[in-house]
């Protein structure tokens, strides 16, 4: 038996792997804080996915993109992929080739792929698919605190909460067991839908409310208004320990209840309630999610949230706070190592001077070889083939032909390239457009380390050896490396050397990791980041002062905006996009696994049965879903509860059932981040190439 941790989500539930009667390996829970011996239905099942029946084990390769896939050794595969990726450097220069991560990767590996391109490619282009998921509310962060660490507390801390608000999160679904520490709290859920989170807040007296997509912000905004109408602001907190209040109070000064109502649709009464409920609980929380960031405006509408609970007093106080619940399982250490095209391990700036010197040194390379900062993620894959773009791409743990924005447009994009070099396990959406697929091993076949919602890094162990034939994607990179010219003891494919490394690269930064050793993680100690080298962890941060040098929080001057595209005669509704219990991100995984699959077969479209039948659709039917940017084909579920004006469809699914094809790749200016949850759509019944409708 061995005791590791689920594959998914960043609440890195504990679990241990046991051999059946058939040999299998099969997952049950194990006691850890943050799941207290509970699993959701991804993590019990978690173990299928190691033997799924199209997993591959041999090198694909194909010199001709009409021409099919053949069977290639390993060096076969490493050498053309490398002969390829050094005649386009050659040809087009070093940042012909981009590199895509995911915040799936271990911290050994996120921080190997951030070196393989800045030392063995030379390349400023990388970036990961962490800047869908979380970057905004790092930005937010990182502007209010001095430091982004999703949760600046354990997450058993939550268990002494009177009230709760989860904004944009639904963890009901996403992270079931998550309710487990919110069980004696009240909840306000803001959420365009009732989902199962939502629900969950009613049933317990709390509040669900539900603005229109993409005005959570000013939602925010008036809820301070209000908490500073019924007096519940916390006048000495915010003089001690913050600044700023006075010039985000400016903004929130027009936003009196019933002007929100009017924008956001969630009645006045309501916004009060809900002010009066958060601003005079004893412990109270204000978490955040992808329904905050997921917009043109995430950053700044994470930071409309984190001003509410700056003024009520709430972070940096034992008992209360503001986190953001991480999605990815990584998603945290994922975007400290450096794989993100701004960043050093260590969560150090790649253009700070200080931290190329220091990271250089670790290297043993000249700080001024250090390529500088490349593009985001998106700008980087829609670059992609494209005139003074990348010519190759090499991607590793992500499926983009799935889970980017305009995911049609995405696909066009890789189709493009000179060069398609894909490391994944089975044949993605993506490795099914590549020159070249390296099957690689899965979670429960390597070790590493990861960093959960709360900061914390955590053994994951090997339960299994990989089927004969898969390499692990370190051993990738070494072999790449290798090919490149690049001395091998450079690139170590023992994750514990990478970690090594990795602490001393982390060191003195805000993401210091130099004190994790194997031994204290094997020891089972609670290493929340900051760690530094002999020292203690840090599970709660920011209870003396914020990370600024003056060590007070800053409010942000943040106002509402309308999302980037609005409804209009063409395309009159808004369409949302979200997680399912039974899946996860792009279903790679998940799809997989014949219980999930059975369970949710097919995308679906949710709607209020008066806005179906004004689109001439019944439930079960089959519905085109059009945005400016393509169609969705989803079945039909009615939903009185939804908003008249609001679809949801979650975005699991390949092909035309992507919800992908609708979403809007308008960026935030400061996290980059996609418009994922506000698109323009119009609905109406499905034909089929034969003509008809389905039903
Ligand atoms: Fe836990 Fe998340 Fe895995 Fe579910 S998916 S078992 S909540 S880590």
């Amino acid at each position: 038996m061995t005791t590791t941790h689920c594959p998914y989500c960043a609440l890195q539930c504990a679990m241990h792997l046991e051999r059946g009667p058939d040999g299998a390996l099969a997952a049950r829970p194990a006691d850890f804080p943050t799941n207290r011996g509970g699993l959701c239905r991804k993590g019990w099942t978690s173990a299928q996915v190691l033997t799924a029946a199209d997993r591959l084990t041999t090198p694909l390769l194909r010199k001709d993109r009409t021409a099919g896939f053949e069977e290639v050794d390993w060096d076969t595969a490493l050498e053309y992929a490398a002969d390829r990726v050094r005649a386009l450097q050659a040809a087009h220069g070093r940042d012909a080739v981009a590199v895509f991560g995911s915040g799936g990767l271990t911290n050994e590996k996120s921080y190997q792929l951030g070196k393989f391109a800045r030392v063995a490619l030379g390349t400023s282009q990388i970036d990961y698919n962490g800047r869908f998921c979380m970057s905004s509310a790092a930005a937010a962060g990182n502007r209010a605190f001095g430091l982004d660490r999703g949760l600046p507390f354990p997450v058993t801390d939550l268990a002494d909460a009177d009230v709760v608000v989860l904004a944009g999160a639904n963890p009901a679904e996403t992270m079931p067991p998550l309710m487990g520490h919110l069980s004696g709290a009240r909840l306000v859920v803001v959420d365009p839908r009732r989902s199962g989170t939502a629900r969950e807040a009613l049933r317990r007296g709390g509040l669900h409310l539900a603005p229109r997509p993409g005005t959570d912000l000013a939602l925010a905004l008036g809820l301070l208004h209000a908490a500073r109408a019924e007096g519940l602001l916390d006048d000495a907190y915010i003089t001690e320990r913050t600044t700023g209040f006075d010039a985000a109070w400016r903004h929130a000064a027009a936003w009196w209840p019933e002007r929100t109502e009017h924008v956001t649709g969630v009645p006045a009464h309501r916004i009060r309630e809900a002010a009066r409920l958060l601003g005079t609980a004893r412990r109270a929380y204000v978490l955040t999610g992808r329904g905050v960031e997921q917009h043109a405006k995430g950053t700044d509408t994470a930071s409309a949230w984190i001003n509410l609970a700056l003024a009520l007093g709430l972070p940096g106080r034992v008992g209360s706070g503001y986190g953001c619940l991480t999605g990815q399982g990584n998603g945290q250490g994922g975007r400290e190592h450096g794989q993100k095209a701004d960043q050093l391990p260590g969560y150090r700036r790649i253009d700070d001077p200080a931290a190329r010197a220091h990271v250089a040194a670790v290297w043993g390379v000249d700080p001024d070889d250090l390529p500088g900062p490349g593009r985001s993620a998106f700008e980087l894959l829609d670059a992609l083939g494209s005139a003074g773009g990348p010519r190759a791409l090499l991607l590793f743990g992500s499926n983009p032909a799935v889970s980017a924005p305009d995911a049609t447009r995405m696909r066009d994009r890789l189709a493009a390239l000179d060069l398609l070099v894909v490391a994944d396990f089975v044949l993605s959406e993506t490795a099914a457009l590549a020159d070249v697929v390296l099957p690689v091993a899965q979670w429960a076949e390597e070790s590493g380390t990861m960093t959960n919602l709360e900061g914390r890094v955590l053994r994951r162990r090997r339960a299994a050896a990989p089927p004969p034939g898969v390499r692990t994607d370190l051993e990738v990179l070494h072999g790449l490396a290798v090919r490149l010219g690049q001395d091998p003891e450079r690139f170590p494919t023992d994750p514990d050397a990478v970690l090594a490394e990795l602490r001393a690269a982390s060191a003195g930064g805000a993401a210091d990791y130099s004190g994790v050793t194997p031994q204290r993680l094997e020891d089972g100690e609670a290493l929340h980041w900051p760690v530094p080298e002999g020292g203690q962890p840090t599970p709660r941060l920011f209870l003396d002062r914020f990370a600024h040098p003056d060590g007070r929080a800053r409010f942000a001057p943040v106002e509402h905006r309308p999302p980037a595209e609005d409804t209009d005669a063409d395309y009159p509704l808004l369409a949302t996009t979200g997680r399912l219990m039974g899946h996860y991100q792009s279903g790679a995984q998940t799809r997989r696994v014949g219980e999930l699959a059975d369970a949710e077969p097919e995308v679906y479209v949710e709607v209020h049965p008066d806005t179906a039948a004004r689109c001439g659709l019944a439930g079960g039917d089959r519905a085109a879903v059009e945005s400016r940017r393509g169609t969705t084909v989803a079945r039909v579920r009615l939903r009185p509860d939804a908003r008249l004006d609001t679809v949801f469809l979650p975005f699991h699914y390949p092909g035309e059932q992507a919800a992908n094809n609708l979403t809007n790749p308008a960026l935030d200016p400061t996290s980059r981040m996609p418009e994922f949850k506000v698109s323009a759509v119009r609905l109406r019944p499905y034909a089929d190439r034969r003509g008809g409708g389905d039903r």
